[in-house]
């Protein structure tokens, strides 16, 4: 049985192998698929140790997809845009292949729910692995203006910096923003110590917020953004699903049909 897993920290949450396992059921595939604790310090050797042992893919979660990126040999065009890394596979010649699929899981789910971004003015909350990976699909769709916005103004600097070769990327404090964009995008991993990131409220009017934490109920950055009248909010369960599809689709050369497998988690969900 092909080996697959994903590997994060904190992992417990993650809802990747109930995806997973639900892909290769629907597709009649016999796949395991595991999730795996580690540092920042064991990073490389658990990624070694999973492929010596025979593993076939591994997702990789926060907050390790800056490392994934360093760690990979050879790179998919994704992640070489985005300098980060959610989905590693053993290529060919052995060496570590690296491809992200984020940003077109955000895709997707945007536009499955008919939101479209062409011409649209977006706020990215925060500049970890989530936030670089969806950089170069928003800029593909032709948004009219990108703000980035984070705790650590350094590392949404850092951000502008990287991204310069493909477009110009407005950095602002939290207070600092302005009280309308028409979509805000939440990047930031706040939801899991309970805060929403430190910024001028207002920005959610009318706005459609996206949460790309994910939750049964509302997660606490919806629970709080909902007070500030934005038109819409959605969390990310169908990205979740849609970003798992593309990462089935690498490792196994099929792409499940995830219309089914949203409808059974946003059920779940509302139970
Ligand atoms: P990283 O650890 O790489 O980055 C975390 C980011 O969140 C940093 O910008 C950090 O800011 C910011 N942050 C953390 N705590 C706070 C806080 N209390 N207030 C404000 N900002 C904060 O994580 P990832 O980028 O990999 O993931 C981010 C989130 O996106 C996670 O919740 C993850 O689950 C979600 N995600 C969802 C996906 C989906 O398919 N739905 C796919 C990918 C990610 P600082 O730089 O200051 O530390």
């Amino acid at each position: 049985m092909d080996a697959y897993g994903v590997v994060g920290n904190p992992i417990n949450h993650s809802k990747s192998p109930k995806i997973h396992h639900l892909f290769a059921e629907q597709l009649g595939h016999q796949i395991s698929y595991s999730k795996i604790e580690s540092s920042l310090e064991d990073f490389t050797q658990t990624i070694e140790l999973f492929f010596t042992k025979g593993g076939k893919g591994l997702n990789i979660t926060l907050p390790f997809k800056e490392a994934a990126f360093k760690l990979s040999d050879s790179y998919g065009q994704s992640a070489e845009n985005s300098q980060a890394v959610n989905t590693l596979s053993f290529s060919e010649d052995g060496r570590i292949y690296g491809e992200s699929t984020d940003g077109l899981g955000l895709l997707k789910d945007l536009e499955n729910n008919d939101i479209y971004l062409e011409g649209k003015e977006v706020l990215l909350l925060g500049s970890g692995g989530a936030a670089r990976s969806v950089i170069p699909s928003l800029h593909q769709k032709d948004i009219a203006g990108l703000t980035v916005c984070n705790r650590t103004k350094e590392k949404a600097i850092k951000i502008k910096e990287d991204f310069i070769h493909l477009r110009e990327i407005n950095v602002l404090d939290g207070l600092s923003l302005k009280n309308h964009y028409d979509i805000v995008i939440n990047a930031t991993s706040a939801n899991l110590s309970n805060e929403a990131p430190e910024i001028n409220p207002n920005v959610f009017d009318g706005s459609v917020c996206y949460d790309m934490g994910y939750t049964y109920g509302d997660t606490f950055f919806l629970n709080w953004a909902k007070k500030f009248n934005p038109s819409i909010c959605l969390q990310g369960w169908g990205m979740l699903v849609e970003q798992a599809a593309e990462s089935f689709y690498i490792w196994r050369g099929v792409r499940p049909d995830t219309e089914e497998i949203i409808l059974r988690l946003q059920k779940e969900t509302e139970n």
